[in-house]
């Protein structure tokens, strides 16, 4: 039955372009012929209003701001708030206690061993020959995605793509039946792929390889787009001992050189706008060479703009280096809208724009302001740790590891040494929260009746997974984090990391700003309702009316 209403619709929507002129498909009750999703890493929401009155393009962002919808109060609902759990989550409508990925990598409780997100030693590169770097497949994530529904909805007929410089930004958001996943090797400067998907790149991609792009980028250097007096009025000072200098220690502040690069560092570009514009071209190559959008089968391009966050990594988001990249991010979007406009037509897709996480300010930076923050140091809690259990005669290798804010214990020497969980838990509790930086510590699986606010301890028990999490959660006090000497980073469950922009735009979208709160996890449930097609296997979310017609 289902099937004959999706012919019946999908004879309708054919007559009745048949019977328009191209020009003129402003008709927002057909669906899209493309689904396009941009991940930014690590932007964070007040962005768009931090740097809205200098996006010199009306069509980037602001496409987005005055002719779609907002969601202003977008939030992530787990921990940790890292890049891989954050693509996870949006295209399955889930959290990491379903889908799987609970961080980057995790110290698995059954394997006894650290596993990164989307390794799979069972295939191998494409595009590289004899490299790790394309041994990485969907095989990690146990739920389907967008793209997967989407397929199964078509009888596989969807085109499914993902492109982002980081493996993991391809890959999770392309889910398990993609046609194809391409990130990009900082060893040779090339986008790469794995068996998985298929023998060979596709003719398309190793063309583009062979125009070496990031050679003729890295000639132009990194130079700010609008006055200097701009980024003086609106940011921290430009140079600063608390940032760091991923371009080279001689090189402090703008402008920065990048054709010392040339032949020797093909990795740097993540670090500078640049490699926006290697993920952009690569999808503008995609929308053509795959025709996407082109038929009434709905389609899926999933975007991840992976060099916001190297920048805010190193700089942090009160610099120069973050808003000159948000200001040329915006004609990057203004570039791919017009690309859809003309590949596939206006009123025929419907773009997302979100964030895997945001991102904290640099300690140093708050505590110059007063702000509260600072730094834990997680190798000097496996020490204090290591100490604590020799002095309590107890075996060290009873903490099995120490990552990702959690504590991993090992059950089976445990049992055979016939130490208690609750002892140990006490005994780890009482001396870790003496840290000024450390608010409380939870055992995870008693989180949902742990002593913190609810919308808090949810986060903690959507990020839990039996297989993948610790025993324990160190929550910090916020503006504290597991970082470094200089630049800063995100992972905790307080909305500096945790609030992220959602922007709509296109066929079946409604203008609108929505300033109900809303979790990353009703992206997918949102698409799901548009196309008229299942929801993810493990979708937690719910539809955002609001934002549809
Ligand atoms: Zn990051």
């Amino acid at each position: 039955m289902r099937y004959i209403l999706f012919i019946c619709l999908g004879l309708f929507s054919l007559t009745s372009n048949a019977q328009t002129p191209k020009s003129n498909q402003t008709s927002t009750s057909n669906k899209p012929k493309l689904v396009v999703g941009i991940m930014v890493d690590q932007m964070r929401w007040d962005y768009i209003n931090q740097f809205k009155p200098y996006f010199t393009s009306q069509q980037g962002f602001l496409r987005f701001v005055n002719e779609g919808a907002s969601c202003n109060n977008n939030l992530i609902p787990y921990i940790p708030s890292v890049t891989a759990p954050g693509h996870a989550s949006v295209y399955t409508g889930s959290t990491p206690a379903i889908h799987g990925v609970t961080g980057n990598q995790w110290f698995d409780n059954i394997l006894q061993k650290t596993v990164y997100c989307v390794e799979d030693p069972t295939v191998i590169s494409v595009g590289i020959e004899g490299s790790a770097a394309g041994k990485m497949s969907p095989k990690n994530l146990w739920t389907s995605t967008i793209g997967d529904e989407m397929k199964l909805a078509s009888n596989f007929k969807s085109k499914v793509y993902g492109i982002s410089i980081k493996d993991r930004g391809a890959i999770l958001p392309a889910g398990h039946s993609a046609n194809g996943a391409f990130w990009y090797d900082s060893k040779t400067g090339k986008f790469i792929s794995s068996t998985y998907y298929g023998k060979n790149l596709p003719t398309w991609v190793t063309e583009y390889n062979g125009q070496h792009r990031v050679d003729s980028l890295y000639t132009k250097g990194w130079n700010l787009s609008l006055a200097k007096s701009v980024y003086e009025a609106n940011c921290d000072e430009d140079i600063n001992a608390y940032e760091s200098t991923p371009l080279g220690a001689e090189q402090k502040g703008f402008p920065y050189s990048l054709s010392q690069f040339i032949g020797k560092d093909y990795g740097k570009i993540a670090s500078t706008p640049y490699g926006n514009n290697l993920v952009l071209e690569m999808a503008e190559m995609a929308l053509v060479n795959e025709q996407l959008g082109k038929d009434d089968i709905t389609d899926l391009l999933a975007i991840s703009f992976s060099s916001p966050d190297y920048i805010g990594h190193s700089f942090g988001p009160n610099s120069w280096e973050t808003m000159d990249g948000y200001i040329k991010l915006d004609i990057q979007l203004a570039q791919l809208f017009a690309s859809l406009d003309k590949q596939v037509g206006k009123n025929n897709y419907t773009v997302f724009l979100t964030a895997d996480h945001a991102v904290q300010h640099i300690p140093a930076f708050a505590k110059k302001h007063h702000l509260p923050g600072g730094l834990i140091s997680e190798p000097a809690i496996k020490k204090e740790l290591n100490e604590l259990l020799v002095k309590n005669s107890l075996d060290p290798k009873m903490i099995s590891d120490i990552g990702e804010y959690y504590i991993h214990f090992n059950h089976d020497l445990m049992d055979s040494l016939h130490v208690s969980q609750d002892k140990l838990v006490q005994l780890v509790s009482n001396s870790l929260e003496k840290n000024p930086g450390i608010l409380q510590v939870v055992e995870t699986r008693k989180a949902a009746t742990a002593s913190l606010p609810q919308s808090l301890r949810e986060r903690i028990v959507n990020g839990y997974s039996s297989q993948r999490s610790g025993d324990l959660f160190i929550v910090t006090k916020p503006g504290y984090m597991d970082g470094y000497a200089t630049g800063t980073t995100h992972g905790t469950l307080y909305n500096n990391d945790a609030h992220i922009p959602l922007l709509w735009y296109g066929n079946g979208i409604k203008k609108g700003q929505i300033n109900s709160v809303n979790y990353m996890t009703d992206i997918a449930p949102t698409i799901s309702t548009l196309l008229g097609i299942q929801m993810p296997s493990g979708s937690i979310g719910n539809p955002i009316l609001e934002v549809l017609h």
